[in-house]
């Protein structure tokens, strides 16, 4: 599919002073690049899936999130650009001028808002109320939230193959942990694999994570939900002079919601002495960078 040209990822290097020499090195591998909201990570859980609907010859599909969900706006997108309908079931009901700028940005690429109860929400998983949906939009194909199936893992997989062979260990952000299963299956097990989780208690993913592992990829890996700073979607002065701070010197602009959370968490490992001196780090930018628009004018990118 044409629609993302690959050739726009990078590996860029942090400056040695925002991590005060501590390491070896510290880059970030920029999949931010790809598409201003088919970016990051939602790409490559996207596009197996899609290859999967059109080969199947659904005309439309549907996947659920949030008001703020950088997976339906990436869905919305890319669907759009390749000529598919598309629906988003939003956790919640939303009055037309309630709407979130990621919302309205998603109607603009042509997806179908259907808002779902969040009781209704919690049984998204459920096969009967799959079957409902299915029966409700005819012919539709179903992505479940965040991408997380067979298809989203194989195509996080292929984010490995932008890793260079000298990382010693690579850092993502986890929300359903579909990235961090795909990759911990794809890279070198020498390579560790850090999980930041930018949810409060968000280790209980780390039962789910080692079920999807087979017995070999299992090893070396861990997850983080320490710098959640103070829950999930939570943005406070802190993390905006984090960003701030990290753009002045770096470059590059963070997401408010997973990979400023990372990184800060990062900066925390690194100065606390919990990577060896000829650490060779590469934090992965999954993009997300839409969701910054209810602070835009507190940051300084
Ligand atoms: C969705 C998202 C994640 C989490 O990815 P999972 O595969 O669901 O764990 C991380 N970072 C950003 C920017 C995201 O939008």
């Amino acid at each position: 599919m044409a629609i993302i040209d690959e050739g726009r990822v990078v590996v860029q290097g942090l400056s040695p002073q925002w991590y005060g020499g501590r390491v070896g090195s510290v880059a970030m591998l920029r999949l931010d690049l790809l598409h201003p909201v088919i970016s990051g990570n939602k790409w490559f859980k996207l596009r197996y899936n899609l290859l999967r609907a059109i080969g199947e010859g659904h005309r439309t599909v549907l996947s659920f999130g949030g008001a703020h969900s950088n997976h339906l706006i990436a869905l919305a997108a890319a669907a759009g650009h390749i000529g598919l309908r598309s629906i988003g079931a939003v956790r919640g009901e939303y009055a037309r001028d309630q709407l979130t700028d990621t919302l309205r940005t998603c109607e603009h690429y042509g997806m179908r808002l259907h808002f779902v109860s969040r009781a209704d929400y919690a049984r998204r998983q459920d096969t009967a109320f799959l079957q409902a949906l299915s029966q409700q939009f005819a012919g539709v194909f179903i992505v479940p939230e965040g991408g997380a199936n067979e298809e989203g893992i194989r195509g996080a997989q292929d984010i490995a193959a932008f890793v260079p062979a000298a990382s010693t260990h690579l850092c993502v952000s986890v929300g359903s942990g579909t990235t961090f299963v795909g990759l911990r299956q794809a890279l070198s097990a020498r390579q560790a694999l850090l999980g930041f989780v930018p949810l409060r208690g968000g280790r209980y993913l780390t039962e789910g994570i080692a079920k999807q592992l087979t017995q070999e990829n299992n090893e070396n890996w861990e997850l983080f939900d320490k710098w959640h700073l103070g829950g999930f979607g939570k943005c406070d002065s802190t993390l905006i002079s984090f960003m701030n701070d990290f753009y002045t010197v770096n470059g590059i602009p963070l997401d408010r919601v997973y990979t400023a959370k990372m990184m800060f968490g990062l900066r925390e490992l690194i100065y606390s002495g919990a990577f060896p001196p000829d650490s060779k780090i590469l934090a992965i930018h999954t993009g997300g960078l839409q969701g910054n628009s209810s602070v835009a004018q507190q940051l300084v990118f």
